[in-house]
C-alpha cells in the first residue's frame, strides 16, 4: 500500500466515522474542519466511536486508544494536508460549499495527493476541474456506520487515472472495507441505484391501495430471502429523510411525488412516527 497520511476534511457524521476507522487500521490521519468548535465535536463523537467498536466489534481499550492517537486536527486546511497521500473530502453536500474548498485546496496541497469526494448525490465530473489535478481525483463514497456497514463504493469520472483508481481500490481494503469499483459515472453509485427504485415502487404500491405494507414486505422478503422488506428499510433510513428527497422531486415538477411527500408528511411525520430511530414509522419498534 503506497498510502500512509490520509486526510479527512469535514469531521462530521461520517467524517469522523471514516477517520476513526482508517486510524483503527493503522494509518496516520489529519482532520481538519473550519474551526475549534466543530474540532471539538469531532472529538466528542470520535469518542462516542471508541465506545461503539468496544461494543460491536469487541475491540481491546488499547486498540481503539492507539487509533485515537493516531489522529491530529487542524484547523488550517495547509497544514492538514501538508503530508497527505490521500484526501478524503467529507464536508456538507452543497455545490458552492465544494467547490469553494477545492479550489482552495487546490492551492495548498503538494502535487502527489490525491484527492476523493465521498458525496452522495454529486457527481465528481463537477469539481474536476476546479481540483486542478482531475486525474487525481474520484468518488469514494462510505456508508453511515462504517464499522458494521463496511462498503466502499470507489467511482472513477472519465478523466481518472486507471492506475490511481486501483490504488484506492487497494486503500479501502486496506482499512476494512468492502470494496466496490465502479468503471463510470453513476448517480447513486450502485446500492442507491438498486436500492430508490425499489423503496419508490413499494411506497406507489401502498399510497394506490393496491396491498397494505406489511403483505408488500413479506413478497419481498419470502421472495428473495432478504431480512427486511422495503418499508422495514424506510424505517431505518428515516421517513423524514424519505420525504424530504420525495419533497424535492415534487417541488421540481413531479405531481406523484408531490401527492406521495404530502402523504408521508400527513400519515407519518405528523403523527411524530419518523421511523426506527423515534420508535415508530410503518412499523412500532
Ligand atoms: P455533517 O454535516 O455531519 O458534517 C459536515 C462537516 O463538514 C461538519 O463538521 C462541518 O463543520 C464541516 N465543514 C463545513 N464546511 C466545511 C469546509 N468548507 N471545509 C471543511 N469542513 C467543512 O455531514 P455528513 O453527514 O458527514 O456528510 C458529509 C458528506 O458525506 C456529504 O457529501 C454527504 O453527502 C456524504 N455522506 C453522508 C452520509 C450520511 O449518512 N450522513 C453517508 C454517505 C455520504
Amino acid at each position: 500500500m503506497n498510502y500512509k497520511n490520509i486526510t479527512i476534511a469535514g469531521s462530521g457524521v461520517l467524517g469522523s466515522q471514516i477517520a476513526f476507522q482508517t486510524a483503527y487500521k493503522g494509518f496516520t490521519v489529519s482532520v481538519y474542519d473550519i474551526n475549534q468548535q466543530a474540532i471539538d465535536t469531532a472529538k466528542e463523537r470520535l469518542h462516542q466511536l471508541k465506545l461503539n467498536y468496544m461494543r460491536d466489534l469487541k475491540a481491546s481499550e488499547q486498540e481503539v486508544n492507539r487509533a485515537l492517537e493516531r489522529i491530529s486536527f487542524f484547523v488550517e486546511l495547509s497544514e492538514a494536508v501538508n503530508q497527505a497521500d490521500l484526501l478524503i473530502e467529507v464536508i456538507p453536500e452543497q455545490v458552492a460549499i465544494k467547490m469553494n474548498f477545492y479550489t482552495k485546496l487546490s492551492k495548498v496541497a503538494s502535487e502527489k495527493t490525491v484527492f476523493a469526494t465521498n458525496s452522495s448525490t454529486l457527481l465528481p465530473s463537477m469539481f474536476a476541474e476546479v481540483t486542478g489535478r482531475p486525474e487525481k481525483f474520484l468518488a469514494l463514497h462510505f456508508a453511515n456506520q462504517i464499522w458494521l456497514n463496511n462498503t466502499a463504493e470507489i467511482m472513477r469520472h472519465s478523466k481518472t487515472d486507471q492506475g490511481i483508481f486501483e490504488e484506492v481500490v487497494e486503500f479501502t481494503k486496506a482499512i476494512g472495507m468492502i470494496s466496490l469499483p465502479i468503471y463510470k459515472e453513476q448517480p447513486g453509485y450502485i446500492l442507491n441505484s438498486l436500492l430508490v427504485p425499489l423503496l419508490n415502487a413499494a411506497l406507489t404500491l401502498n399510497v394506490k391501495e393496491i396491498a397494505d405494507y406489511q403483505t408488500i414486505d413479506k413478497a419481498w422478503m419470502v421472495g428473495t430471502g432478504a431480512d427486511y422488506g422495503p418499508f422495514a428499510i424506510l424505517d431505518i433510513v428515516g421517513i423524514r429523510t424519505v420525504h424530504n428527497i420525495v419533497l424535492s422531486r415534487g417541488e421540481a415538477g413531479d405531481e406523484k411525488s408531490a401527492y406521495l411527500a404530502q402523504w408521508l408528511k400527513t400519515q407519518y411525520l405528523e403523527k411524530g412516527k419518523e421511523g426506527k430511530e423515534t420508535g415508530e414509522g410503518f412499523y412500532k419498534y
